[in-house]
């Protein structure tokens, strides 16, 4: 709201125009400026790359007096952005290592002389007292962290000079900062927060021992809660859909089927097609496979001479070659709007992973699909990767247990039977984009066939799932899944009698089914988080808050339950 504007006098979409040549904000741009220039102050804006992010503090810098920091991992990356902004009449610089010392020295004072409107370096530069006092010299309008995840310490991008930002903050105490990134999981979110010295919003009251030893923040900094703002996930031209397969062979008989599908003849294709497979055999061996139908398909993966990677990775882009099996070492600035279908042979390491492979398709915008394949075996073979590290070697037992928590919440995906759209934004956190049901992926197109054919279907699964949830409820911790499942469908048995499960009301809610199906119903409601395990050393299902609110019917649940559809579509165990 306007209120809540800094400056009503600035018109920032003025400002757009003139200055950045570009017509009109993305909604969520003007969210995040809004809320660094009004009340909130200290903003994580988490948004896909090339999304826009860095006019979010390009903008306000310039609109601001002062200088602002902007906190950058590459050179490169800083050289484009000073560049770009210069053309447009902006004062701006860098400062790096790699520049001769006069240079540096004539950057300072012009600094000092408050000559820039930004001012972007590498974090290790913080280190510098000089560096430190030259900002402060020329007010400070604004800090900006972009890659804010290399903050994060078990992450990838993990930079350990980003550990100084925290202090600098509290030395610096600018009034505004804006920390982006790209990567959306809670658990990265929550760790920049912290390690920047601000408290996870909604935490119980967090001042950690994240920040380090100085952490010598007054309680009221300490408590300060950032607003995130995390948009632009959605990818509503994407047909996601998951294909139970059965081993390697059926797996690559469907990787053929669904290219046909998508991009028509072999020798004639329309558009690219990516396949990514875990390993770098299974991409040779796929990659044969394909040949051997008509494809022009290269694999892919590390392991390969530089020289044959660079090769296969222009010839891509030059639309000479169409089909690419590779590894995830495959795509990392690869742009190439056409391509129209991404197949993964076998299922990736997590929900980001997966979401930033499949994302490659369809990037003009144009339809596009993304088919998951996933065999049993896979999580076998996934179990033993989780424990080799990056090197090879062997993984610390945190590290192995971390990457395992994130294949989980890929199986979460395959096994929710909701909107794969919808899933994949709530574990964002980007509800504000879910569409209740996108409609055209593999669970909303199964959803709209059944109740076509039999209007009923939707209500009688959502019946089964609060007769589930009502059952779990009831047992109240008292058994584990497999036990929970017999009472489901009323089968008794010895140690199902001796805790009592016989007597209550829910023994038997699920009259007309077998055991088999009782706990696919039961892993659906964990998928989505309506019952959760303990952690104890026997796990048993409790009902979650978000459970008891389908139970009690207060929300809509729109889950399209494969217990009768048909086997092919059901994923074998
Ligand atoms: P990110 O930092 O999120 O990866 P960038 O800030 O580098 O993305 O922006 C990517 C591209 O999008 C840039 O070329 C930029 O000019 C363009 N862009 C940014 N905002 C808009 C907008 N509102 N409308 C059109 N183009 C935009
Ligand atoms: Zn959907």
């Amino acid at each position: 709201t306007a209120s809540r504007r800094l400056a009503p006098a600035l018109d920032l979409d003025a400002l757009l125009q003139e200055r950045f040549g570009i017509p009109s904000f993305r909604p969520w741009q003007r969210e995040a400026i809004d809320a660094l220039l009004g009340e909130d102050r200290r903003v994580l804006l988490v948004a896909p790359t090339g999304g826009g992010k860095s006019l979010c503090y390009q903008l306000p810098a310039v609109a601001l007096d002062g200088t602002a920091l902007v906190l950058s991992p590459l050179i490169s990356l800083m050289e484009d952005q000073v560049r770009a902004l210069e053309s447009r009449g902006v004062p701006a610089t860098f400062f790096a290592s790699t520049l001769p010392r006069e240079e540096i020295t004539r950057r300072f004072s012009a600094l000092r002389r408050g000559a820039y409107k930004l001012v972007y370096a590498a974090p290790e530069r913080l280190a510098f007292d000089g560096f430190l006092e030259a900002l402060q010299a020329s007010r400070l309008s604004l800090v900006a962290i972009d890659e804010a995840h290399c903050i994060v310490q078990w992450g990838h991008d993990f930079r350990p000079e980003y550990l100084r930002i925290g202090d600098a903050l509290r030395r610096l105490a600018p009034s505004r900062v804006l920390a982006c990134t790209a990567t959306a999981t809670r658990e990265a979110r929550d760790e920049i927060i912290r390690r920047l010295g601000w408290s996870v919003p909604g935490a119980e009251d967090a001042p950690s021992d994240l920040a380090g030893p100085s952490s010598q923040a007054s309680p009221a900094t300490a408590r300060d809660a950032p607003r995130i703002i995390l948009r632009g996930f959605a990818r509503p031209n994407l047909h996601l859909e998951v294909r139970g397969v059965d081993g390697p062979r059926d797996a690559a008989r469907w990787t053929a089927r669904t290219l046909t599908s998508a991009l028509g003849r072999p020798r004639t294709p329309k558009g690219a097609g990516i396949v990514y497979a875990a390993t770098r055999k299974g991409t040779e061996k796929l990659a044969t496979a394909l040949r051997a139908d008509g494809w022009n398909a290269e694999a892919y993966h590390a392991g390969l001479p530089p020289e044959v990677r660079a090769r296969i990775s222009t010839a891509f882009a030059d639309r000479e070659l169409h089909l690419v099996v590779a590894t995830n070492a495959f795509g990392m600035g690869i742009d190439r709007a056409d391509v129209r279908v991404v197949v993964h042979a076998q299922p990736p390491s997590s929900i980001e992973a997966y979401y930033q492979e499949v994302g490659r398709a369809g990037r003009d915008g144009l339809p596009a699909s993304g088919v998951l394949l996933f065999s049993p075996a896979d999580i076998a073979l996934r179990r033993r990767m989780c424990q080799l590290g990056p090197d090879g070697g062997e993984a610390s037992p945190l590290d192995a247990a971390r990457a395992w928590q994130l294949f989980r919440e890929l199986l979460r995906y395959v096994d929710a039977w909701t909107c794969r759209h919808d899933f994949i934004l709530r574990y964002f956190g980007d509800e504000a984009e879910s569409l209740g049901g996108c409609g055209h992926c593999d669970v909303c197109e199964a959803l709209v066939a059944s109740t076509t054919a039999d209007p009923e279907a939707l209500e009688r699964d959502n019946d089964i799932v609060r007769r589930a949830l009502a059952g779990v409820a009831r047992v109240k911790g008292a058994a584990g899944m497999q036990l929970i499942g017999s009472m489901l469908v009323g089968e008794s048995n010895e140690r199902l009698r001796r805790i009592g499960l016989d007597k209550l009301s829910t023994f038997g809610v699920l009259p007309a089914r077998t055991h088999a199906e009782a706990m696919m119903v039961l892993r659906v409601l964990l998928a989505n988080g309506w019952i959760d395990l303990t952690d104890s050393e026997y796990p048993v299902p409790l009902i979650t808050p978000a459970g008891w609110r389908v139970m009690r019917a207060e929300v809509p649940t729109r889950v399209r339950l494969p217990l009768g559809l048909s086997r092919r579509a059901i994923r074998p165990r």
